[in-house]
């Protein structure tokens, strides 16, 4: 066998045997030891739903506590005890995701808001403080600005993509500095190595909410973030049927909010994780195929006279480009842009009729589906501010976020070229 190279790869079979696997390989078989027979010599993850696991006798139950007590047999330490502490199907879809992120552990949330939550509850105390920058998922800043608030945890909001402002914001009880990254709508990249060389420097912890680039397209823990968040709600599952969350880090750490999440409670339905176990398989190539689309996208709107402004990361004068360059392998698939106002109508209802003139997507929140789904930010999220309030956010009336789904390019291309005629 030895000598035979592989068509695709250039690699002899036997470099082969040692290489690391690509993401497509970790995401349909998970980490390599995973594979191994299920039970009844399925191919598939059984479904366990189970709410509670039995002991056959005493004795089976007293070997099961000294082994989870002492941490003696770390397989016994893994069967079943109750719903809340652990299910052998979220289980596999857990290190399958930390497989993917290149991660020690992963761990699930019924939400990504819930993952957000209980991590930032576990790891913070009355008296410290965090760092979030602006244009993050806004949801994650209410927590921020009023939950932690009340519990006595003081927070900061700096700019994205102002490194110096990060630096000055840092106090001696500064305990977390959170970012998304590509963040949402403007898809700004944050310069991981910069993140990290600061929060390093005082000793903080830095945690990364990647849903917008999946492990496909990026993977902060190499660059040495604590810790990234998913909603995997998005791509991660990739179909519009289910909500999950997860955080991937050291071992140590996913413990540690593994005890937390025993007693906070929320844990993923057995069902759900399922289903994320089905979407992962086909994570690489539904991320690649909405790269490639999203560009074509981003390079179209670029070029047409009815658009003012697009925001894309693979775009040249997108202010992260040469950031994102450098550390992402893809762009992601979710474009936003600004339509160019019209002389005599309001920017919001130019757009509304622009968006209304799809015909391919669906008008919905979320992203990161099979399905393309397209929203104007000042009417779905920002629906309850007057305009002056949205743009203080940074917010226009004619922004547009496009999440782009698997359908064929050339299509998605058809549509916005006879929606764009409309306006
Ligand atoms: C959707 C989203 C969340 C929240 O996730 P849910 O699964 O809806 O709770 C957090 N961060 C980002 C970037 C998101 O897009």
């Amino acid at each position: 066998m030895i000598g035979i190279t592989d068509p695709f790869t250039s690699m002899t079979v036997a470099e082969f045997g040692q290489r690391v696997p690509g993401q497509s390989t970790e995401a349909v078989h998970g980490y390599m030891g995973m594979r191994r027979s299920q039970p009844h010599h399925a191919l598939v993850t059984p479904l366990v739903q189970t709410a509670t696991y039995t002991f056959s006798d005493t004795a089976d139950l007293c070997a099961f506590m000294e082994a989870k007590m002492w941490g003696t047999d770390p397989d016994m330490a893994e069967r079943g005890e109750y719903g809340r502490y652990g299910n052998p199907t979220v289980r596999s879809v857990e290190k399958r995701l930390a497989a993917l992120e290149n991660g020690g552990d992963a761990l699930l949330f019924p939400t990504g808001m819930a993952a957000v939550t209980n991590v930032l509850l576990s790891m913070l105390s009355a008296g410290s403080h965090i760092i979030f920058t602006d244009d993050c998922y806004r949801k994650t800043r209410q927590f921020c600005q009023t939950f932690l608030q009340r519990l006595g945890i003081e927070s900061t909001q700096v700019p994205m993509g102002d490194y110096e402002a990060l630096e000055a914001a840092i106090q001696p009880n500064t305990r977390i500095i959170i970012s998304e990254s590509p963040t949402n709508p403007y898809l700004r990249v944050v310069d991981l190595n910069r993140l990290v060389e600061i929060a390093r420097r005082y000793r903080i912890k830095t945690i990364i909410d990647a849903t917008f680039a999946t492990p496909v397209n990026q993977r902060p823990l190499d660059y040495g973030v604590d810790l990234v968040i998913h909603s995997a709600t998005k791509y991660l599952s990739g179909h519009n049927d289910i909500m999950a969350g997860v955080v991937v880090g050291q071992a140590g750490l996913i413990h540690a909010l593994r005890q937390s999440q025993g007693v906070l409670g929320g844990v993923l339905d057995p069902h759900a994780a399922y289903l994320l176990e089905r979407g992962l398989k086909t994570l690489a190539l539904r991320v690649e195929q909405q790269n490639r689309s999203a560009n074509t996208v981003a390079q179209y709107l670029d070029q047409h006279p009815k658009i003012r402004r697009v925001w894309y990361p693979g775009l040249a004068h997108h202010p992260d480009y040469e950031v994102a360059l450098n550390q992402m392998k893809g762009f992601g698939g979710v474009v936003s842009f600004e339509i160019a106002p019209l002389e005599g109508e309001e920017p919001l209802a130019t757009t509304s009729r622009f968006i209304d003139a799809m015909t391919i997507p669906y008008i919905a929140p979320s992203l990161g589906g099979v399905e393309s789904l397209i929203e104007q930010p000042a009417l779905m999220s920002y629906y309850e501010f007057s305009s002056e309030e949205r743009l203080e956010i940074g917010i226009t009336d004619n922004l547009v976020r496009f999440s782009i789904g698997i359908e064929d390019t050339a299509d998605i291309l058809a549509d916005l070229d006879q929606a764009l005629a409309q306006v």
